[in-house]
């Protein structure tokens, strides 16, 4: 019993320091060397999958490998994967669903936690292209006012409005 709960609470350890990874890995690859990916997930695209959905793959092999060895009695490995796999639900029911609708029901949260995650991350989607964004986190997110100032004081939303104004030959998306 003692051992199960040592490793359920490795578990969950392993659950919030993904959220590190995740903010880490969005910010420093995904907008960085591994924008080549990520770039599908800030445009529109067209049909159910975009490039973007490699990242997950990856992590997914990743957690199927880690299980594998994991069943060959090693616990510890196993508990890290299931810490992995629950931040991937976590990831998929935030990201995926609340905020970018990709499952066939409606659900935005209006109120609490929730609704604060979904409003930092289309504050995340805010800014064309890969530099200048804020908030690259799922789990935590800082408060709304803080994002919107810290967007207004980079200008970066602004002098993409303004770059959209004076080229009118050009129609892009408007940022809302
Ligand atoms: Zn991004
Ligand atoms: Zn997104």
């Amino acid at each position: 019993m003692l051992e199960f709960l040592g490793l359920a609470a490795v578990a969950i350890v392993v659950f919030l320091v993904m959220e590190g990874v995740a903010w880490a890995a969005h910010k420093y690859i995904m907008h960085g060397f591994g924008w080549g990916w990520h770039k599908s997930h800030h445009e529109e695209t067209e049909g159910l999958f975009e490039k973007n959905d490699l990242y997950a793959v990856v992590f997914s092999v990743l957690a199927i490998a880690l299980f594998a060895i994991g069943s060959n009695g090693y616990p510890l490995v196993l508990a890290v994967a299931v810490g992995i796999t629950l931040y991937g639900v976590f990831y998929f029911v935030v990201h995926d669903g609340l905020v970018h609708q990709r499952w066939p029901f409606r659900q935005i949260p209006h109120k609490g936690y929730a609704k604060r995650l979904v409003q930092a991350h289309r504050l995340h989607h805010a800014v064309e292209g890969k530099a200048g964004c804020v908030s690259f986190g799922f789990l935590y997110a800082p408060p709304v006012e803080e994002l919107s100032a810290e967007l207004r004081r980079r200008g970066t939303v602004a002098a993409e409005r303004q770059a959209q104004k004076s080229d009118p030959s050009e129609p892009r998306p408007s940022v809302s």
